[in-house]
């Protein structure tokens, strides 16, 4: 099939994106072509309230004044400096990152989170001795081949076995299970506060004390994965400190660039010095990403997006409680990362948000999940609750076949 170029009708633009993409997204029906703060807008102008937000990653809103500034700025000066020369905006944002919590003062710069992952992964086998990770079912931990180890979903596993050998999961939230798990050959414990992938499930406070006792205990360490829940997402700087955690490693990704591609993972005490050349990024800790970076850290503490999280997080909670109709099993969350089960797949309810103006997200098959910007504002939360009042009473109706 010939396409005109450029595509013409907007049914064309997204043919012409299908054809040479690799074909392993699944496609919604729209074409996103800008965004500001919690709104973004489609290529025919509709306006949307997004709670999608790049999968959690506009956690300051879209195109915030101060990342956008502080890019353009950091961009005439130097983008790229290897980390083998020393850089002025990197340094700032290590300092900033090395002093977020008392003893996680070190820190490795990557470019996503399965790429933290992977250095956390091999910072614990390396600083232990030991092979094996012990991960959680349900977990998400990203796509590459460690990351994808210490992933559960069998859908995305096989296609691509064998992967890296001993790797094993336990129940999440039972710690019976990580105590006949962990032994004197587990370099680590792998989990996420509130599990996002796999559905918004939030760990007890009992089982994530109860996994960092088993840690010491076994000489493990324990490696939190903050990809999803951190930079203030659930109403703390980190879901961890809910908790109280001392976590050995964190791995952090999405929300910290305000957009723009980066990971990052600290490292505390009881993890082995590293040593040069055993391991690195092209691209990991350059000054572009670094300056995106510290505006959102800045923006973080200056609005004080964390507690407005926390604040704003409940009364859509709890209001989605209220609210939900029969179709609805659970509200599940922590701050701003709420997971809605329903009772039949999610799509068809993640269409007739988006034809209410709000855009969601699915976590697995038949959770809802709402990840906007932290900037969200009570009068914006209301907005989606009416809009979720009205499509929880009943399973949707199929989609109208639109051209
Ligand atoms: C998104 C996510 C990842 C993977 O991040 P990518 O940047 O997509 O590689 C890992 N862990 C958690 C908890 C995530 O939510």
């Amino acid at each position: 099939m010939q396409l005109p170029w450029p595509p013409e009708t907007l049914r064309e633009w997204m043919q012409a994106e299908a054809r040479h993409d690799s074909g392993v997204y699944a496609k919604r029906d729209l074409m996103l072509v800008r965004g500001q703060g919690t709104r973004v807008w489609d290529a025919q102008g509709r306006e949307y309230l997004d709670c999608v937000g790049g999968h959690g990653v506009a956690v300051v809103g879209h195109s915030h004044p101060a990342v956008v500034a502080a890019l353009e700025a950091q961009a005439r000066r130097l983008m790229i400096c290897p980390g083998s020369f020393y850089n002025d905006t990197r340094a700032r944002l290590l300092q900033r990152l090395g002093t977020l919590v008392p003893g996680l003062e070190r820190v490795f710069l990557a470019n996503s989170g399965t790429e933290a992952v992977e250095a956390a992964l091999k910072f614990a086998r390396y600083s232990t001795g030991r092979p094996k990770i012990v991960a959680a079912k349900r977990g998400f931990h990203g796509r590459t081949l460690g990351a994808l180890s210490a992933t559960w979903k069998r859908a995305y596993r096989q296609p691509f076995e064998p992967l890296v050998p001993e790797f094993e999961h336990a129940t999440f939230n039972k710690l019976d299970a990580w105590e006949q798990a962990v032994d004197d050959r587990t370099a680590a414990l792998l989990v996420e506060v509130v599990q996002g992938e796999g559905g918004v499930h939030p760990a007890s406070a009992e089982f994530l004390t109860g996994l960092q006792r088993l840690a010491r205990e076994r000489g493990a360490l324990l490696i939190v994965d903050e990809i999803q829940t951190g930079m203030g997402r659930t109403g703390k700087m980190f879901a961890f400190q809910h908790y109280g955690l001392e976590p050995d490693l964190v791995t952090l990704a999405k929300g910290l660039g305000g957009g723009v591609p980066i990971g990052a993972v600290l490292i505390g005490p009881r993890v082995r010095a590293l040593k040069p050349g055993l391991h690195g990024s092209t691209f990991g800790g350059n000054p572009l990403a670094a300056a995106a970076a510290l505006a959102v850290l800045d923006i973080l503490e200056r609005e004080d997006l964390p507690a407005r999280a926390a604040e704003v997080g409940a009364y859509l909670r709890q209001g989605l409680a209220r609210v939900s109709g029969p179709v609805v099993r659970a509200v599940r969350g922590l701050g701003l990362m709420i997971g809605v089960e329903v009772r039949q797949k999610a799509a068809p309810y993640l269409r007739a948000l988006a034809e209410r103006g709000i855009l969601a997200l699915p976590a697995g098959m038949n959770v809802v999940r709402f990840l906007p910007p932290l900037t969200l504002t009570r009068a914006e939360a209301d907005r989606i609750l009416e809009a979720w009042a009205e499509v929880s009473q009943a399973p949707p109706a199929a989609p109208s076949e639109t051209g």
